[in-house]
């Protein structure tokens, strides 16, 4: 997997990914991350790349010329067209399903706003998905832009060091995951279920599927409704 994020702030974005599991699956190869500053493709020399919204308003809107040479730049050099992710409040919400799916991709190109947004015919030109993280308003699109990397990279092989513990996960089978335990086996007073101790496979497979419809019906009843 390609990443290439077109950006206001690069340095927020590549500093973000590059440490821990993602940073280190790009380092082995395994991913490839490219920020491209929307700033060097200004048509002045200032770098100026937003403008006062027509019809009046509040803030400023990225402007379209900018971001469609940044993205051709992208899609030029891999002689194709990839998906384009716009993030945006106004997008489908993210889910794991979703995560999954564009893992399934060679190439994704994010497309990440600022201020009151972008001019909607440059989106209507490059954008494929418009993708949210949220019902709720950032400053920017650079951390929806993160968030989804992050989701979207822990389903490609070999991110992980152990791709089975991505399968047990929260969501992935439309439940929660059951609860973790790890040493010492009492902890102020309160113990590691006994089952866990057993050495029975079955009955703790039994039991953490238990504990994940138990958990998924106390905290987010509205996943069994699916
Ligand atoms: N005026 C826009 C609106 O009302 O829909 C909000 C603009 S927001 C202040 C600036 C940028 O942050 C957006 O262009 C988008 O890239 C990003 N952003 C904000 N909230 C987001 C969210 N929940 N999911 C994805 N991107 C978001």
């Amino acid at each position: 997997m390609r990443y290439h994020i077109l950006t206001l702030f690069p340095e927020m974005v590549m500093q973000g990914l590059h440490a821990s599991i993602i940073g280190r699956a790009a380092d082995r190869g395994v991913i490839s991350l490219e920020a491209v500053n929307i700033r060097d493709y200004a048509d002045n020399e200032y770098g100026k790349v937003d403008d006062y919204p027509y019809g009046g308003g509040a803030g400023m809107v990225m402007q379209a010329e900018p971001i469609y040479r940044a993205y051709r730049a992208v899609a030029d050099r891999l002689e194709r067209s990839p998906r384009v992710l716009h993030m945006t409040p106004q997008g489908q919400v993210f889910t794991q399903r979703m995560a999954e799916e564009f893992a399934g991709e060679e190439d994704l190109i994010f497309l990440c706003g600022h201020y009151e947004g972008i001019d909607e015919r440059v989106l209507e030109e490059i954008v494929t998905d418009h993708v949210s993280i949220g019902d709720y308003v950032l400053t920017g699109g650079e951390l929806p832009a993160m968030v989804m990397i992050d989701a979207i990279s822990r389903m490609i092989p070999g991110v992980l060091n152990n791709q089975g513990s991505a399968m047990s996960d929260s969501f992935q089978d439309g439940l929660l995951e059951y609860p973790q335990y790890s040493r010492p086996r009492e902890w102020r007073g309160r113990e590691v279920p006994e089952i866990l101790l057993s050495g029975h496979h079955a009955n703790v497979e039994k039991w953490r599927h238990e504990q994940s419809l138990l958990r998924t019906r106390e905290r987010r009843p509205d996943l069994l409704g699916e």
